[in-house]
């Protein structure tokens, strides 16, 4: 048995960055940005108010209350016409220009309307009052986004302040999944006897897709040397990496061990210490002048998930170009211990974590812990990670891998 980080190691190893290419704004949310982008104009573009009120001459407002002539009105999108005289002011909308010879804005609140095209400025104004200056965001030459940003919704709004509608970000990896054995049932046909219905398929393709890459659905696949070698060569021909589940124990009918050593020169069959998921196959395929990355991911299917998390998603997740590859872990109290008995294994326990009161993670079993219960994989957001050894008591220190956003209890919602 070889200890995960070192199977972890040895798959990084071989699955490189995609060669960057070019996306529209509207196809890059959660992509890692490749190219630095770099504003080419200033934001804002013009000196405009932050205030609905009226622009005036901060010199005419010393000795407020004052009364101006009202000489126009300026709302948004509006390019001003009327410059700002001596005893004069022009009414303003919030992002308007500010007009010429104004140097400072008088919010609405602070003056009283006196009929006859006049306002009282209740208030005097210091220069430079609510106005947001030219270039006070963004300068032309300023970084916008740098190399290993992960594009969310503040970085495409800033990206599109300053015009840019495309950007050069690492491709979603496309990942084929196929689910392999003869006693898969699809759906909800009646099962036979011996059969249960594919549920790794279904898991995969969405933890795929929950990590930002495409998914590409290869089938359910026979125990049968030729539909699994068909299914493979076709997922080579329209993908950058291959999933695969079951057949890669010690059965008498896990064909797909027989078909990866075949197609594949690198193929490496590891018992990883760690429980679940001991068996995992890697190794890449060559097709034309690209090398395809393929996990056999083991049958059970809390294995398959487990070590899709700890191998094939931070391998997609480096395709990506992600700066960080693993999920978040926290420090955790387990409530109730976990008890284990030593053999040689890291286990993997599944856990709900909950933020407590205390400001603490709080973790607890989610149910059986078989590799073939996934209920409490389902009522699981965190997997507690647990050294070789005879566990831990009650209100220790564990490890815990969050899979999901941390519930938090009985803690007051912000500003509430
Ligand atoms: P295998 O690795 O093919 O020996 O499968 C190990 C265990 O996982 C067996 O009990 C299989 O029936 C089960 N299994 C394999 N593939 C799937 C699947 N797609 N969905 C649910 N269970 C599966
Ligand atoms: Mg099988």
């Amino acid at each position: 048995m070889i200890a995960w980080h070192e199977a972890r190691a040895k798959v990084l190893g071989a699955c490189a960055a995609l060669p960057p290419a070019s996306v529209r704004l509207g196809d890059a949310r959660g992509s890692v940005v490749a190219d630095a982008v770099t504003a080419r104009e200033q934001v804002p573009p013009f000196d405009n108010t932050a205030m609905d009120g009226f622009a005036v001459r901060a010199a005419d407002t010393v000795h407020a209350p004052v009364e101006l002539e009202v000489v126009g009105t300026l709302a948004a999108g509006a390019a001003p016409s009327v410059p700002v005289g001596a005893g004069e002011a022009v009414r303003i909308m919030t992002g308007a220009p500010m007009p010429q010879g104004a140097d400072a804005v008088v919010m609405v609140e602070r003056t009283t309307a006196v009929g006859d095209g006049r306002v009282r400025i209740e208030v005097a104004a210091e220069p430079g009052d609510h106005i947001r200056p030219a270039g006070d965001d963004l300068e032309p030459g300023h970084v916008v986004v740098a190399p290993g940003a992960v594009l969310g919704a503040a970085h495409l709004g800033v990206l599109a302040s300053v015009g840019v509608t495309d950007v050069t970000v690492y491709p979603r990896v496309k990942v084929g999944v196929m689910s392999t054995g003869d006693e898969l049932v699809q759906g909800a046909a009646l099962l036979r006897p011996g059969q249960i219905r594919d549920s790794n398929r279904p898991v995969l393709l969405a933890l795929v897709a929950e990590a930002g890459c495409v998914p590409v659905d290869l089938g359910s696949i026979r125990d049968d040397e030729g539909s699994i070698s068909a299914a493979i060569e076709s997922g080579v021909a329209r993908c950058d990496a291959i999933l695969t589940s079951g057949g890669v124990s010690m059965g008498d009918f896990d064909y797909v061990k027989v078909v990866l050593d075949r197609v594949s020169d690198d193929m490496e069959w590891m018992q990883i210490a760690i429980k679940p998921a001991k068996p995992l196959a890697f190794g890449t395929i060559r097709a034309g002048d690209r090398r395809v990355p393929v996990f056999g991911l083991p049958g059970n299917p809390v294995s398959s998930m487990v070590s899709f998390e700890l191998f094939a998603r931070p391998a997609l997740r480096q395709m990506m170009g992600h700066p960080v590859l693993d999920r978040p872990t926290v420090s955790a109290v387990a409530d109730d211990g976990f008890p284990r008995r030593p053999d040689g294994k890291t286990h993997f326990v599944r856990v709900a974590a909950r933020f407590e009161p205390d400001g603490r993670c709080h973790v607890r079993s989610s149910g059986g812990q078989g590799s073939h219960q996934l209920a409490a994989m389902a009522a699981a957001n965190a997997l507690v990670v647990l050294p070789d050894g005879d566990g831990v008591g009650p209100g220790a220190a564990v490890q815990a891998m969050l899979l999901t956003e941390p519930v938090t209890g009985g803690v007051a919602p912000l500003g509430g």
